[in-house]
């Protein structure tokens, strides 16, 4: 089984190819770096079924074969598409479309990450593969959310039209190992912030909700989603269906850790999303898929991991400034 992963060097991407050559497949990740880095696959370079090409999925793709390829190529934080917004749109429309010409040309399987963003500030609650959102287009996350939208659109249209074998997964909050520490995601910042003593920031009233999947759970989801031959055309919801406001979230960080840190409240984002959560009672159905890791066992492993990374002597590069 020869794979591709798009956006292979970043957060979830490097997981994914760590589960694909654990299975034995041939995995090529294609990465251009702007929120990723190599060093997060540099554990594989020695590995004859691995290989990683620099290369930005708005631009052409070399011809490669394959059989599965997955699309993560995104910046997905929402510092890192607020600092990139026209690369987040290139990269879900131009990337996308790339992606997909590849895949149709060697009849290969295709997985787009999409994400529960295309749901917006929802209306419904918890958010079922059902619902339309409640979407700003011209709003601080339009880039990102209307990026999205396009991208299933396009891969929806395309594989009608074409006859390819896509799905569609919208991720919910993810967080772990390699989830860079100054991406400016909530799990990262609170981590972070405990571990160095200072002051965790709440943005808001801290009412707002949000459900956090460990990112092997995850994994685990996107693999069962490319290779279930039901999960065909479909489109499905992963995430840890269990809320938390942010204020619970920041009191776990300070029991988790021990920290000192006091909690401290910061203006609320622009058009803060109010409340998040799942319905994977299609992931249930159909892939017979619910996360396993809870979110206390969750921060531990991240919590040690962060811990092993802000010790090493070559510290953790900031996103887009390692190759
Ligand atoms: P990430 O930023 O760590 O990974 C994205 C990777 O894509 C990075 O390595 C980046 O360099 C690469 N990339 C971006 N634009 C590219 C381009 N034009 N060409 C080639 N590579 C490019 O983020 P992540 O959290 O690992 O997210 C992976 C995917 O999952 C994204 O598509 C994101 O939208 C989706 N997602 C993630 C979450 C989450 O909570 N982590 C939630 C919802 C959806
Ligand atoms: N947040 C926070 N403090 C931080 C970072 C984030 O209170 O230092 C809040 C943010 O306002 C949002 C939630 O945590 O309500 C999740 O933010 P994140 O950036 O991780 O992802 P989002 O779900 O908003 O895309």
């Amino acid at each position: 089984m020869r794979v591709i992963v798009a956006g292979g060097a970043g957060f979830i991407g490097s997981h994914l190819c760590d589960a694909l050559l654990a299975l034995g497949y041939h995995v090529t990740a294609l990465d251009n770096f702007i929120t990723g880095s190599s060093k997060n696959v540099a554990h594989h370079s020695s590995n004859p079924n691995f290989r990683l090409i620099e290369h930005d999925v708005t631009q052409p793709l070399p011809d490669i074969e394959c059989d599965a390829v997955f699309n993560l190529a995104s910046p997905a934080s929402p510092e890192g598409y607020g600092r990139y917004p026209l690369e987040t749109m290139y990269t879900n429309a131009f990337g996308t479309l790339h992606t997909l010409e590849l895949a149709h040309r060697y009849g290969s399987r295709y997985l787009l990450t999409s994400t529960s963003e295309v749901y917006g500030d929802p209306l419904v609650h918890p958010q079922p593969e059902t619902y339309w959102g409640n979407v700003n287009p011209v709003g601080p996350r339009s880039c990102y959310d209307e990026g999205k939208r396009f991208a299933e659109a396009l891969v929806f249209n395309f594989g009608q039209q074409k006859g390819l074998d896509y799905r569609i997964v919208r991720i919910f909050n993810t967080y772990g190992p390699r989830n860079h520490p100054e991406d400016g995601r909530v799990i990262p910042n609170f981590l972070t912030q405990a571990l160095a003593g200072k002051p965790i920031t709440v943005y808001g009233d801290g009412s707002q909700t949000r459900s956090f999947c460990f990112v092997s759970d995850l994994v685990e989801g996107l693999i069962r989603m490319m290779f279930t031959d039901a999960a065909s055309h479909q489109v499905v919801n992963l995430g840890n269906p269990t809320e938390f406001t942010v204020s619970d979230l920041a009191l776990q960080v300070q029991s988790i850790t021990g920290t000192r840190s006091p909690i401290e409240h910061l203006p609320a984002r622009p058009e803060e999303i109010a409340q998040r959560k799942p319905d994977i009672q299609k992931a249930l159905s159909l892939l017979n898929w619910a996360p396993n890791i809870n979110l206390e066992t969750g921060l531990m492993e991240t919590v040690a991991w962060l811990k092993a990374t802000l010790q090493a002597p070559s510290p953790a590069p900031a996103p887009n400034s390692a190759r």
